[in-house]
């Protein structure tokens, strides 16, 4: 049969479906709130309304080559068009990005733990995958990045750095990032949560430079997770490389060009939404602390529970929250709760008090 054909990877990794099972859970019923995949549960700024009633009349052409979202994102930066590619979400030039670098049995040096679907693609590439495991005190988490330095070796072809990171919410700090960079060591940066981080300004990376490719995405602050719009920054020759593992004819779609760029244009509404999550996010986590549970400072617009103490682990107290109303989403033994509305996370911490018997 075909068993005997397939690469590895394809025979070893589980299905998409076994992976995205949680999220199908009970698909359709509008009476669950959702706080399982760091959406902005609010829509996005109506200026994007407007954008999206535009992109019908030119439904029929193809994407621009340039789009004018790449040259805004440019001017935000600083740098030139060419040192920016606009793709289908981050995934999208965060895989193309592994492929340019990455091929079967070569070393990649990524944290644990953090973004699975980025070690999932690893697998599929049948990388050797080093995990540098992050450590944790009563406050938060902590990146070491000495530890990641120490855990490159000769044979090291990436490094990966989700930061903010997913699922633990802490930062690696600017200094801690450039140490790595000066490696001159291929190095993602994956920065999908960076609009959270009030704190840390990675767009000089873009400019110094030739081996970091930062990414970032349209999915969280801006609302926009549905039309996948994420992009990458980086030293133009690197981003070539990277392009070439892109399908040709660009992946993203006219309309999310353009609702993207209508976005963009929206500071206000876009920081008024951080603020929103960040304020929401700080009223959370003493909230869940005075429930009983263990928990650690976020610089995203997520929070994560220690669930080592409880029946079945992550998915024990998962499915526990999910049998009152809510779906949050397990992940190594942390149960990650998504910032929702003000009353999605009031239903969420009534879940949790009811968990823990004090309903
Ligand atoms: N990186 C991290 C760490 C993420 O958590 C996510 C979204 N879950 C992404 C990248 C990709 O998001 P998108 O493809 O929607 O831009």
């Amino acid at each position: 049969g075909l068993a005997g054909y397939l690469v590895p990877a394809a025979r070893d990794l589980p299905s998409n479906a076994s992976y995205l099972a949680h999220l199908a859970v009970s698909d359709g019923d509008d009476t669950l709130v959702r706080l399982a995949s760091n959406e902005n549960t609010e829509p996005p700024s109506p200026r994007v309304r407007a954008a999206l009633e535009r992109a019908y009349l030119d439904a029929n052409l193809s994407p621009p080559p340039v789009p004018p979202l790449r040259r805004a994102l440019a001017g935000r930066y600083g740098v030139e068009p060419d040192q920016v590619l606009v793709t289908a979400g981050s995934t999208e030039v965060i895989d193309a990005t592994l492929r340019t670098f990455v091929r079967a049995g070569d070393e990649v040096v990524i944290p644990r733990p953090s973004w699975p679907v980025c070690h999932r693609r690893l697998q599929a590439l049948e990388a050797r995958i080093v995990e540098v495991p992050l450590d944790s005190d009563d406050e938060s988490w902590r990146y070491d990045a000495d530890r990641m330095l120490a855990a490159i070796t000769p044979a090291t072809k990436l490094v990966v750095v989700c930061t903010p990171n997913n699922p633990t919410g802490n930062a690696m700090s600017l200094d801690g990032v450039r140490r790595i960079a000066d490696t001159g060591i291929p190095f993602l940066v994956d920065a999908a949560y960076a609009d959270f981080d009030l704190n840390i300004d990675l767009t000089g990376l873009a400019h110094e430079y030739d081996n970091v490719v930062l990414t970032r995405t349209f999915s969280k602050a801006y609302s926009l997770a549905g039309l996948r719009i994420g992009y990458a920054v980086g030293n133009a020759e690197t981003l070539d490389y990277v392009d070439r593992f892109l399908v040709p004819g660009s992946s993203v779609s006219s309309a999310s060009l353009r609702a993207g760029l209508a976005a963009l244009e929206d500071d206000a509404y876009h920081d008024h939404q951080v603020d929103r999550i960040v304020g929401e996010r700080e009223r959370l986590l003493p909230a869940l602390r005075a429930l009983g549970l263990r928990t650690w400072a976020s610089k995203c617009n997520f929070v994560s529970v220690d669930a080592s103490g409880f029946d079945g682990g992550a998915e024990g107290l998962a499915g526990a929250i999910l049998t009152h109303g809510v779906v949050v989403r397990p992940l190594h033994d942390l149960v990650r709760i998504s910032i929702g509305r003000g009353e999605e996370n009031d239903a969420l911490l009534a879940a949790v008090a009811a968990v823990v018997g004090r309903g």
